[in-house]
């Protein structure tokens, strides 16, 4: 579905992507894992098109999309969820997925952003908040709401940074069900995590960077048991 190859992106004396090498496969939900500042916030901005790569390639479905604008990558079906939400505070939460739904595919029509906007809010737990100002909701229908913007674009791919940070380990519990709903309605989802539990629970596969290099991929098991990956771990936790 994604094919990355050589993405490096510098900035100044910082390699913040170093000759990332990824594939992401359909109907998989992929974890990026690595500690602070090992460059995974950095390949989202450069997979969504708000960063542009000094190197490297980005296919999406079979084209090539390494330079193209992020609205034109969201019109082919490349969704972006912020680990920082900015909904629009004074619209309701139907008309925040309203702009969602109608911007994000060229030549919707109203009834069919209704539509798409009516099974969002379902899949998202939100429907009886339909008509509540985004400003009114509480953090845990915020990350909801974060999710449902994205998924109102009608992604085939959803790129998610850290959205469950803030939550408390039941909430988190809750939006990791969230998330295997949402590959369940035929999404496949990369996301980037630093609580393990949730990359447990919902991984089926995990890539793991350190200083903007990809050191392991596999399941979690083998990666949580990776001597290279604890090292990286534990060499900046002290
Ligand atoms: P992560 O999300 O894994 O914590 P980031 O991708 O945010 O890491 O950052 C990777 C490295 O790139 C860090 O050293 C960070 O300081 C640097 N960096 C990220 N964005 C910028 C930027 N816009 N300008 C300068 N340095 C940046
Ligand atoms: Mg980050």
């Amino acid at each position: 579905m994604l094919k990355v190859s050589g993405l490096t992106k510098r900035f100044g004396g910082v390699v913040a992507a170093n000759e990332v090498n990824l594939e992401v496969r359909g109907g998989e939900i992929l974890a990026v894992i690595g500690p602070n500042g090992a460059g995974k916030s950095t390949l989202l901005n450069l997979l969504s098109g708000l960063t542009r790569p000094d190197a490297g390639r980005i296919e999406f479905l079979g084209l090539e999309i390494t330079h193209s604008v992020p609205e034109v990558r969201t019109w082919r079906g490349l969704g972006r969820a912020f680990q920082i939400v900015q909904p629009f505070h004074e619209m309701t939460v139907r008309e925040n997925l309203m702009v969602g739904a109608l911007y994000g595919k060229p030549g919707t029509s109203l009834a069919t952003a209704q539509k798409v906007v009516q099974q969002v809010l379902e899949l998202t737990g939100l429907s009886a908040k339909a008509d509540t100002e985004a400003g009114e909701l509480t953090l845990l229908e915020d990350k909801r709401l974060e999710l449902a913007r994205a998924l109102s674009t009608q992604p085939k791919l959803l790129l998610l940074d850290e959205v469950m940070a803030g939550l408390r380990p039941a909430e988190a519990m809750e939006a990791v069900e969230l998330v295997k709903r949402i590959r369940a309605s035929g999404v496949t989802v990369l996301f980037i995590e630093h609580l393990m539990p949730v990359v447990r629970a919902l991984a089926d596969r995990v890539v793991v960077m350190d200083y903007g290099q990809v050191i392991a991929e596999g399941p979690y098991d083998a990666v949580a048991a990776n001597a290279r990956v604890r090292e990286a771990y534990l060499g900046r936790s002290a």
